[in-house]
């Protein structure tokens, strides 16, 4: 029979995938000897089967009944007990963490007897309807699917009738009326009555949590944080403890240190009287953890104790939900933080320095997106401002915007172009569409802990949460602060780090972490001056890069056109250029040259096209190469479709029947209609897959020669100036080994020629890009007449997939994510099983007859951090992306270096 449910004391934290990352964890808490309320978990297993059959797999049941009287023998109370009744609760808890995307049913076990025996047992009988209420509520919305405002508006109608301001001065009698009412909403609503039987109730919240992986947002959220779709969910039944028997109760959330800036020390939220989901729901504002010492000291240096064993165990920021329960501490749940970028990385050098990891673990708790988000640039601090609140900083980030207050208009507002900030009083799981889309969130609400706080970090985008100044009304689409009122449409700034709000826009400036990228350690402590965090963010940045430099097998080269790309690229850390592509040389004005080439009457007119073009090009290389002393220069032969150098062909047609029309001459109209002949003769219905790359070459003899000689110019010119340029010529779009040999003749010629004139030799490496698939399956022919490759993964995945790189994406892509064919563009990360595939064939091959041949990836993937890893693994030489990505690159190729073989699976099933 397969073990669908386990005891907490079964498990273990390295059992995610069977038992989420709450149940593993929980378990091993359990096996710490930390205080835990006894429970079980119901495997992912179980989950997928039901999301399968739509069924609770049979055995389910049997082996809860074996767990849950393990429960009640533990704690010697029985469920249902008309005496001393055990409450559960019904939590989620998936491999990764969702926070507040599935469901939870607490209090189950709850019914007409229960309640008074719960009053007996509790001695606080307001408490136990309390209770009793709150379970139909969520049972009615979880499990039922009845809508949850039926009920907030049966309590809202109680509150007002006898003049209650909250729901705490509500009385036992007003409170039994509710219940009353909400059992009539139940069955009125679900044609049943509310479930008396406790087990009943148990069984339909199971099943109601696992269907809850499927809802919305679950979905939405799954997306965008890359998880698959198929894992499942956990379910964790518990006893349940209660923070809400009077003020000697009370729940919290902590963290180990400060998931924001990453200090160590007491971080966290507590709410005195209250139930755990009070304090994630951001409804009330919370007291700060330090509040507790004097409330509590005996729970509280138990807590204190706690956090420690945990960071301990865990060597990591480890977040933590507890309850005190008249005065006894129990733990609900830990797992490693959710942090912000800046906290990682000083995370991770701050628990080096304390020898609890070493730098290559420090290597892998940071990661290359992370970094991306540190050079975001920040507000500028003597800048104009005109502040309107502080709140706190949740995650950090300069976010400027038009204010919104629901997902629709969030939605609507970005797809047509603004930024847009989301205003709530305090957010829930159903804002998420609104924040996906929002570049930051605003809340008057909530602590640091809140949904909205905990979402945002997750996702790194810009938070502030519990502006209290900040009067939101939804409703009538406003802010009022103090006597000011801000007005949906409205633009605000906010600032994630230090939770200002500003009305207006706020100009921004490179992020400290930036600077010292691109000017070095000197320039950015300058900028730091006397700020002592952000002064360790930027030594905690430099070391990991350093230590990632020193790790890491692949190069980094950099796809620059120009020299001002190359040098902003070589600032950074490129080791080389893996790409300059030179059809960018022959846009803007020199398009005509190139227009006259393919005009040409004959090969003497097209050779003056070239002459002309010579001196401009042997320039071009001669800056590039200057700049890359030294590094090694790989330069692209030309390669686009040749229409990209023509004009429009419509705009072409219109402009010649025009001028007919009109009946005019002249030189003008005379080349006007020259062109358009060739653009017609030209005209190609799929130019991609077209006369480009070699082909271009091979029908224009002297295009690439030009090129050539240009290149072997420069080299000459530069040693005679005493530099060290390293050109490596590449070809595109290579399918035959035979279109390389071709070019190869042409080009060893040229060498021989320029440098014999010069006396000098000039072996340059010649070598091709590999970017269709049958360059990757001949690569051992190709390689014949190859220095070196260079893998274009842009085409490849456009060959491979036959998507159309410049359409696709937006055509069918979303269908796509939504029905699980792709999780993530392969145009963004390298589809591993089929691309990636390719890859490694194309080295393997290519290797199989030259061993040491240099293999490398220019296509954008080269700067993506999971392909890399994959680039890595697959013993490639080097990467190569623009120059902004390029310390993205080195990161994560030494983590990448650390971490061998442990790669994701990439972008498709
Ligand atoms: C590629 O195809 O991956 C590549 C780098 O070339 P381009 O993007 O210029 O086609
Ligand atoms: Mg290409």
């Amino acid at each position: 029979m397969t073990q669908y449910v386990y005891m907490f004391s079964e498990g273990n934290r390295d059992q995610k995938d069977l038992l989420g990352g709450k149940g593993a964890n929980l378990a091993e808490m359990v096996n710490m000897g930390l205080p835990v309320p006894p429970g079980f978990t119901i495997s992912t297993d179980a989950c997928r089967e039901y999301l399968k059959t739509g069924e609770v797999p049979a055995q389910v049941r049997v082996q809860v009944t074996r767990c849950l009287r393990g429960v009640e023998d533990q704690i010697g109370r029985r469920v249902g007990s008309k005496d001393e009744p055990l409450l559960l609760s019904v939590r989620s808890g998936a491999k990764f963490s969702m926070p507040g995307m599935m469901e939870t049913v607490l209090n189950v076990g709850l019914n007409d007897q229960t309640v008074q025996a719960l009053t007996r047992f509790s001695g606080d009988e307001r408490f136990a309807w309390d209770s009793y209420r709150r379970l139909i509520q969520m049972f009615g919305k979880t499990v039922l699917d009845i809508d949850s405002d039926l009920f907030s508006d049966a309590l809202d109608a109680r509150k007002e009738l006898v003049g209650a301001q909250s729901d705490i001065d509500l009385g036992v009698l007003d409170l039994q009326r509710i219940v009353e009412e909400y059992k009539q909403i139940v069955e009125r609503e679900s044609g049943a009555p509310f479930p008396q039987d406790p087990r009943e109730q148990l069984d339909q919240a199971i099943e109601a949590v696992f269907k809850s992986w499927n809802t919305e947002r679950a979905r939405i959220y799954r997306r965008r944080e890359r998880i698959p779709d198929d894992l499942g969910t956990a379910v964790n039944v518990q006893a349940m403890v209660f923070g809400n028997l009077g003020e000697g109760s009370g729940t919290g959330v902590c963290f180990t240190r400060d998931p924001a800036s990453g200090h160590s020390g007491v971080y966290g939220d507590y709410l005195p009287n209250a139930q755990g989901e009070d304090v994630v729901a951001g409804i009330r504002n919370t007291l700060a953890l330090a509040d507790l010492e004097r409330l509590d000291p005996t729970s509280y240096r138990q807590l204190r104790q706690a956090m420690r064993r945990l960071e301990t165990h865990y060597r990591d920021l480890c977040d933590i939900e507890f309850t005190i329960e008249r005065g006894h501490l129990w733990m609900l749940q830990t797992r490693v933080g959710k942090r912000t970028a800046a906290a990682a990385f000083r995370v991770a050098t701050q628990l080096v320095d304390e020898q609890l990891i070493t730098m290559d673990e420090a290597l892998e708790r940071v990661t290359g997106d992370q970094l991306n988000q540190l050079l975001f640039p920040q507000f500028d601090k003597d800048a104009e401002r005109d502040l309107l609140a502080v709140g706190m900083g949740a995650s950090p980030g300069a976010a400027v915007g038009e204010v919104v207050f629901d997902n629709a208009t969030a939605i609507a507002r970005t797809e047509a172009g603004a930024d847009v900030i989301l205003v709530r009083r305090e957010t829930s799981p159903e804002d998420l569409p609104g924040m996906v889309v929002a570049a930051g969130v605003l809340t008057a609400r909530g602590g640091k802990t809140s949904h909205a706080a905990v979402v945002a970090r997750g996702m790194g985008m810009c938070a502030v949460v519990g502006a209290d100044e900040l009067a939101v009304d939804v409703p009538k689409q406003e802010i009022r602060v103090g006597e000011r009122v801000i007005n949906a449409g409205d633009v605000i700034a906010i600032d994630g780090k230090t939770g200002e709000v500003f009305l207006g826009d706020v100009s921004v400036v490179d992020s400290p972490v930036m600077t010292y990228i691109a000017e070095g350690m000197d320039a950015a402590m300058e900028q730091v001056g006397q700020d002592e965090e952000v002064r360790e963010l930027v030594e905690a940045v430099d070391r990991l890069l350093t230590h990632a430099d020193n790790r890491r097998r692949l190069r980094v080269r950099t796809n620059a056109d120009t020299g001002e790309d190359a040098q902003r690229a070589r600032a950074r850390g490129a080791e080389g250029i893996g790409l300059c592509r030179t059809e960018h040389q022959f846009l803007g004005e020199r398009r005509v040259f190139i227009e006259r080439v393919i005009l040409a009457k004959d090969d003497a007119d097209r050779q003056a096209a070239f002459d002309e073009l010579l001196p401009l090009q042997r320039a071009d290389f001669v800056e590039l190469l200057t700049v890359m002393d030294g590094l090694p220069t790989t330069i692209r032969l030309i390669d686009p479709p040749l229409h990209e150098f023509l004009p429009n062909i419509t705009d072409l047609s219109v402009k010649v029947a025009l001028a007919e029309e009109r009946g005019e001459s002249g030189p003008e109209v005379d080349r006007d209609r020259e062109v358009l002949e060739a653009v017609r003769a030209t005209h190609e219905q799929n130019p991609m897959l077209g006369l480009r790359g070699v082909r271009l070459g091979l029908k224009f003899p002297g295009l690439f020669a030009l090129q050539i000689r240009a290149i072997a110019e420069a080299v000459v010119e530069l040693r005679g100036k005493g530099l060290d340029p390293q050109p490596e010529i590449m070809v595109p779009l290579v399918g035959s080994v035979r279109e390389l040999e071709l070019v190869r003749e042409e080009a060893e010629a040229i060498l021989a020629e320029v440098g014999k004139d010069a006396g000098v030799t000039l072996d340059l490496p010649i070598g091709c890009m590999i970017e269709l698939p049958r360059a990757a399956m001949t690569a051992h022919r190709i390689v014949r007449s190859a220095d070196f490759f260079s893998f274009g993964t842009n085409d490849l995945t456009q060959t491979t997939w036959g998507f159309s790189r410049d359409d696709v994406e937006t055509e069918f892509f979303t269908d796509y994510y939504n029905n699980g064919v792709l999780t993530i563009s392969p145009f963004e990360t390298l589809d591993q099983f089929g691309v990636g595939s390719l890859v490694d064939a194309g080295v393997q091959r290519g290797r199989s007859v030259k061993p040491e041949l240099k293999t490398g990836v220019c296509g954008e993937h080269g700067g993506d951090p999971e392909s890399i890893h994959f680039f890595h693994d697959h013993a490639l030489d080097y990467v190569s992306c623009s120059p902004f990505r390029v310390p993205v690159a080195r990161l994560e190729a030494g983590r990448a270096a650390v971490m061998e073989g442990k790669s994701g699976p990439g972008a498709s099933a």
